[in-house]
C-alpha cells in the first residue's frame, strides 16, 4: 500500500516571532491586512504587536475584533462582510482556536459569493481563500498547522466548518504567557488528544505517529510545570511546539471519535473544547488499545506508567487510569464537577451517531457502543 504525508506550511517559530508579522507579510505581497482576534487578546495587547509590525512595514491594517468561542457562523459572516467591504488582500488571526478557526472562515467567505450556510456545510467554493496568516495563542488547538476551520453553526447547534490551508503560521510562545492555568490545562489536554487519536485513527502514517509521541513527550513534562508556573517560559516554549506539533500529526492523520464526542459536549453543554477533548481521551485510549497495543505501550512509557502485561485490555486500562491521574493533577474537572448528569451525558448520543468524525477512527465504533463509551466517560471519572 502506498501511504501519504504531507506539510502544510512555514512557521516562523521563537521568542517574539510575532514581531515580524509585518515582514512575513511583506513576503506575502499584502497591501492592506485585517487583524481577527477576540476582545480579550486585544486587551492583552497580543494583536496591537501585529499591528505595530505591519505599520512599520507600510502595510494598511483594519480589526475584526469580534470573535467569540467556538467560531459561531454569524461571526464569520460579519468579519467576512468587513473583509469584502474594506477589500483587503490578506487576513491575520491572531488568538485562540476559535479565532484562527474564525479567520480560515473569514477568508473563505470574503473570497465567494456564497452563503455562510451553505459554506459551513461543504459547498463548492469557486476561489481560493483570501491568503491568511495564523500567530496562535493558546497552545492547544494546532490549527495554525491545519487546513480544517471548525465553525458553530448556531442554528442546528452543529460543529461543521470548511478547509483552507495557511500561507504561513507564526509561533511565538511568549505570547501564551498570560494564560491563566485553566485555560493552559485544558487547552494543553486538547493537544494531547489530538496525539492519541492521531495515533490511533484509520490512517496514521510514520510521519504522524513521530509528531505524536514527540507532542505526548513535550505535554506529559511540561504542562504541570506551566500549570503550576504560568510565568515559566521553557514550560510555554515546549507546550507551544506540542500543540503545533499535534496539530500537524492529526492534520496528516485525523481524529475521530473523541472529537465526534468532544463536539456532542461542546453543542449540549458549552463547557470548552479542551475540556470535552479531556473527558474522553481515557475511553478513546482503552477503547483503541485492542488494535494498537505497542502504540499505547509507548504512551504509557513515555508517561512513565508502569505496565505489566501484554494484554491489550491491560494496557489500555493501565494507560487509561494513569492519564485520568495526569488528568487530576491539574485540575481538569469531571462531568459532575460541571454539574453535568449522567444522563445528560447520555442524550449525546444522537449527535456522535450523525458526526461523521466517529467512523474514522481505526476501531469501528457501532451505534450501540455510543452510549456505552458516553457512560463510561461518567463512570470512570469522578
Ligand atoms: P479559545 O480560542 O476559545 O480561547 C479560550 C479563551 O482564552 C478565550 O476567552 C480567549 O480570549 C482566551 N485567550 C486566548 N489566548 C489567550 C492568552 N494568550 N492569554 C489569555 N487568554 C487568552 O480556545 P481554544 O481552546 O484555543 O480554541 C477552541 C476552538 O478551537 C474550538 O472551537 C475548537 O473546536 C477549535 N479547534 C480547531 C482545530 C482546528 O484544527 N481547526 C483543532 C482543535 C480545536
Amino acid at each position: 500500500m502506498i501511504g501519504r504525508y504531507g506539510q502544510l506550511c512555514t512557521v516562523a517559530y521563537g521568542a517574539g516571532a510575532i514581531n515580524s508579522t509585518g515582514e512575513t507579510a511583506k513576503e506575502l505581497g499584502f497591501k492592506k491586512v485585517m487583524i481577527v482576534t477576540d476582545k480579550q487578546v486585544e486587551a492583552l495587547g497580543h494583536s496591537q504587536k501585529a499591528i505595530d509590525s505591519l505599520k512599520k512595514a507600510n502595510i494598511e491594517t483594519v480589526i475584526f475584533n469580534g470573535v467569540e468561542m467556538d467560531a459561531p457562523d454569524y461571526t464569520v459572516e460579519a468579519g467576512g462582510n468587513m473583509a469584502k467591504k474594506e477589500q483587503v488582500d490578506g487576513i491575520i488571526g491572531i488568538g485562540g482556536g476559535s479565532v484562527l478557526d474564525t479567520a480560515k472562515g473569514i477568508a473563505c467567505f470574503a473570497a465567494n459569493e456564497i452563503s455562510i450556510s451553505d459554506m459551513i456545510h461543504h459547498a463548492p467554493m469557486k476561489n481560493p481563500p483570501v491568503r491568511f496568516v495564523l500567530i496562535p495563542t493558546t497552545p492547544g488547538t494546532g490549527s495554525e498547522s491545519t487546513f480544517v476551520a471548525v465553525i458553530t453553526d448556531t442554528k442546528k447547534h452543529e460543529k461543521v466548518g470548511c478547509f483552507a490551508v495557511p500561507s504561513f503560521s507564526i509561533l511565538d510562545p511568549e505570547l501564551t504567557l498570560s494564560l491563566p492555568k485553566e485555560i493552559t490545562a485544558y487547552t494543553g489536554m486538547d493537544a494531547f488528544s489530538h496525539c492519541i487519536e492521531s495515533l490511533t485513527s484509520m490512517q496514521p502514517n510514520p510521519h504522524s505517529d513521530l509528531l505524536a509521541y514527540d507532542a505526548i513527550e513535550r505535554s506529559v513534562k511540561w504542562l504541570p510545570v506551566a500549570y503550576k508556573d504560568p510565568n515559566n517560559y521553557e514550560a510555554r516554549d515546549n507546550l507551544a511546539l506540542a500543540s503545533n506539533f499535534a496539530g500537524k500529526s492529526f492534520n496528516d492523520s485525523t481524529v475521530h471519535v473523541g472529537h465526534a464526542i468532544a463536539h456532542s459536549f461542546g453543542a449540549h453543554f458549552h463547557i470548552p473544547h479542551g475540556i470535552g477533548c479531556a473527558l474522553v481521551t481515557p475511553v478513546v485510549i482503552e477503547l483503541t488499545a485492542s488494535k494498537f497495543p505497542e502504540k499505547i505501550k509507548k504512551v504509557g512509557k513515555i508517561m512513565d506508567i508502569e505496565i505489566n502485561s501484554e494484554d491489550p485490555v491491560v494496557i489500555g486500562k493501565t494507560v487509561a487510569d494513569g492519564l485520568r491521574k495526569f488528568m487530576k493533577s491539574i485540575e481538569v474537572p469531571s462531568c459532575k464537577e460541571l454539574g453535568i448528569t449522567r444522563e445528560e451525558i447520555l442524550n449525546c448520543t444522537d449527535y456522535v451517531r450523525n458526526e461523521p468524525l466517529r467512523n474514522f477512527g481505526g476501531v469501528a465504533v457501532t451505534d450501540e457502543m455510543i452510549p456505552e463509551l458516553l457512560a463510561k466517560i461518567y463512570d470512570t471519572y469522578q
